[in-house]
């Protein structure tokens, strides 16, 4: 404690640990009174690295991507539990029910999309990427792309708008692809992050080591960097490129994540007159995205591109929209839109502001002035929604550069839709553009057009806006990030976020070797024969690689005509009265169903009950040869891979996938199919 005011905490090396000295105070913004004081002087981050590479770095990268996963969604399921305790304290930073909801829920959402997540991955601590490549003729030298977590940490320096959201949506991402966080958020608003940390490490669910975080001054932290560590940027572009050009991450090439203000655009289609359902979903969006958080979104919408002739009517339509958003104390019920994060911030978006007004007008707002709600606007950092007219997009850069990171949005006219492009790409580089029309061809031209300029882009109408999550929600399944002044960063995108955390690497060699390294059934590895037949087995029984030959079947004519009645598949090629000349194929030809078929009549044993529980589809499937009437084909068939479940329910049947191998081989050896067969099968014990 510091004057009766709390002192947070930094967690570095498996301690909580308070700087030295009194710190920066950091203040409630809705009524100004000082909330905490956070200092990171004293402490030695160079340690704080290592502790976080050789701790928790080996805990994390010992556990599989299932094992992760599943840590993920114990940590989402613990952290839903106390949600409470984080809205009351995010109050403080200026935030309405609804912003503290999406910072904090949607944090905590991050983490079981990311849970979920797993199942893309093997049950291993690492995993392959793409394809196999085979490099021989005759099939004994190969290569496949390996994904190995990275033995570094993954450095997270934050902006101060999303307190919750910013930590997790990131560290989600690096502890499932197996690497330690820590996390640097902005001072601010520090003391919301430390809250939800302080929770994560009492809970125990993440291994030690595997979460560090510090309030205060990043120091020298980036002078303690390494190539195994990626850091990670979100905040201004100034800050960014300075922390980009830090001769440590030159040096030592450390990958750098830059998430930076961009210049979001919204453009409302040239075919949406006011008459229709999409001017009010234009309006709607608007409006929202210029108050939810006050405007403080990275992604919130700050040039505002309508029709010309349209451009008055849409300006008092919006500007009534807005004067309907009551402002003021978060706690209050009633209130729809709270405070700036603080009193410099909003020093700052009103700086910003004056000066586009020396090229634009406020049409909606007052610089100074406020309606508040149980609040005082001396005391908290209120500012009103401020829309603004700019007459001469073409003309003037100042509205495609200055960002007022608060609830301000310009509006300008376009003449066509080629101009409304052309003024899209003018913030060269954006996190999200959007367009609202009902024209499926406005909106392929203007994504086409515009797509090399932005990270995320909407397309809203009629048809998905009840369902749309919204121009300005990032979502775990998708990129976020942009292009240019955006940063040039991605982060979040499902798989392709882990990748992030992960080197890459290309692995050579034989197919028998890479099946052992890769844990997945390589085609030309050798086989492990099967003693007993491996429907007979557990799923914990079977081995990859285990493998059997089945007996030889004949393809008779007779049975293709069979198949053609069963099935009522009647194309020409499988009729044998087809004049085949002119055709690709010499004769009548088998279905490759039948072939298929036929293969599974081959390779199946479970007429009596056993551990193999049902057929669960094909991954893939390809008819390489034809097979013509007098072929004899056998099956070579393989356990590829295996994938565990979770048990959902009591009484859920413990159990896994298992994908296996099908070679279809013909009579002269070739193959002339080749399938991926799933099966969900019977654990002997529930270990998960
Ligand atoms: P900021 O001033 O650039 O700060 C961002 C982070 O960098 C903070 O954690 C800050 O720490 C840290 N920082 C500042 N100087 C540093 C240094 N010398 N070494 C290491 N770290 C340093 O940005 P902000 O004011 O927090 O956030 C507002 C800006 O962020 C807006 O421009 C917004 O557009 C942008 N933003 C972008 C995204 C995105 O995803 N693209 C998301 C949110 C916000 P201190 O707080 O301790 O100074």
């Amino acid at each position: 404690m510091n004057n009766g005011i709390n002192k947070l905490e930094n967690y570095v090396h498996g301690k909580w640990i308070t700087g030295d000295g009194d710190g920066q105070t950091l203040f409630d913004a809705v009524n100004g009174d000082p909330v905490a004081t956070a200092t990171t002087k004293g402490l030695d981050l160079g340690a704080a690295l290592d502790y976080g590479r050789r701790v928790g770095g080996e805990g994390l990268r010992k556990m599989t991507f299932h094992e992760r996963g599943r840590m993920l969604k114990a940590l989402a399921m613990h952290l839903s539990e106390k949600k409470e305790n984080f809205y009351k304290v995010s109050y403080h930073t200026g935030a309405t029910r609804l912003d503290s909801w999406i910072d904090i829920e949607g944090g905590i959402g991050n983490l079981f999309s990311n849970a979920s997540l797993r199942r893309k991955f093997p049950d291993l601590p690492y995993c392959t990427d793409g394809e196999p490549i085979p490099l021989g003729k005759a099939g004994s030298f190969m290569a496949h792309h390996l994904l190995v977590p990275k033995e570094g940490v993954a450095v997270h320096i934050n902006a101060y708008n999303f307190p919750v959201w910013g930590m997790l949506e990131k560290c989600a991402v690096n502890w499932l692809a197996g690497m330690p966080a820590l996390v640097k958020p902005a001072t601010i608003t520090s003391f919301l992050t430390e809250s939800v940390v302080k929770e994560i490490i009492d809970s125990k669910i993440l291994p030690e080591g595997a979460l560090q975080l510090i309030c205060g001054s990043a120091g020298d932290l980036l002078d303690h960097v390494t190539s195994q560590d990626v850091v990670t940027f979100t905040g201004s572009a100034t800050t960014g490129h300075m922390l980009k050009a830090h001769p440590v991450i030159m040096q030592e090439n450390v990958p750098f994540n830059m998430e930076a203000d961009s210049l979001n655009c919204l453009v409302l289609g040239n075919d949406v007159i006011p008459s229709m359902p999409e001017w009010d979903i234009f309006i709607k969006e608007v409006r929202k995205e210029m108050t939810v958080k006050a405007g403080q979104k990275c992604t919130a919408i700050r040039r505002i591109f309508v029709p010309a002739n349209l451009l008055e009517d849409a300006y008092i339509v919006l500007g009534d929209a807005l004067s309907k958003t009551p402002i003021g104390n978060p706690l209050n019920e009633k209130v729809k839109m709270g405070s700036l994060a603080g009193h410099q911030q909003r020093k700052e978006v009103r700086s910003n502001v004056e000066q586009l007004l020396q090229t634009s007008s406020i049409v909606f707002g007052d610089l100074e002035k406020v309606d508040l709600i149980d609040a005082n606007k001396d005391k908290g950092a209120f500012l009103s929604p401020l829309l603004l007219l700019n007459q001469q997009p073409f003309d003037d850069e100042s509205v495609h550069t200055i960002e007022c990171f608060g609830p301000v949005s310009t509006i300008m006219p376009y003449e066509s839709m080629t101009d409304a492009i052309a003024l899209a790409k003018k913030g060269k580089g954006s996190l999200c553009c959007s367009i609202v029309t009902a024209d499926d061809k406005v909106a392929t031209d203007f994504i086409i057009g515009a797509a090399t300029h932005h990270g995320r882009m909407l397309v809203l109408n009629r048809d998905c806006a009840k369902e749309s999550t919204g121009h300005g929600s990032p979502l775990p399944q998708l990129v976020h990030g942009g292009p240019g002044r955006a940063g040039g960063g991605e982060e979040m995108g499902g798989v392709r976020g882990v990748k992030h955390y992960m080197q890459r690497v290309a692995i050579q060699g034989s197919p028998t070797t890479l099946t052992a390294i890769t844990n997945t059934y390589q085609q030309n590895s050798k086989g492990i024969p099967a003693v007993i037949h491996p429907f007979k087995k557990f799923y914990e029984e079977l081995v990859v690689g285990e493998q059997i030959i089945t007996a030889k079947r004949l393809i008779t004519s007779e049975d293709i005509d069979r198949f053609a009645e069963l099935s009522g598949d009647h194309f020409y090629a499988h009729k044998k009265e087809t004049d085949f000349t002119n055709t690709m194929f010499d004769e009548q030809v088998a279905h490759g169903y039948f072939i298929l078929s036929a293969a599974a009549g081959l390779f199946v044993d479970g007429s009596d009950l056993g551990p193999v529980l049902l057929n669960y589809g094909i991954d893939e499937l390809r008819f390489t040869k034809p097979v013509y009437p007098g072929t004899e084909v056998h099956i070579k068939f393989t356990c590829r891979e295996k994938i565990p479940q979770d048990v959902k329910e009591e009484n859920d049947i413990p159990k896994g996938i298992v994908k296996w191998m099908v070679e279809i081989i013909d009579d002269t050896g070739e193959q002339a199919g080749i399938a991926t067969i799933l099966t969900m099968v019977k654990r002997k014990e529930n270990n998960t």
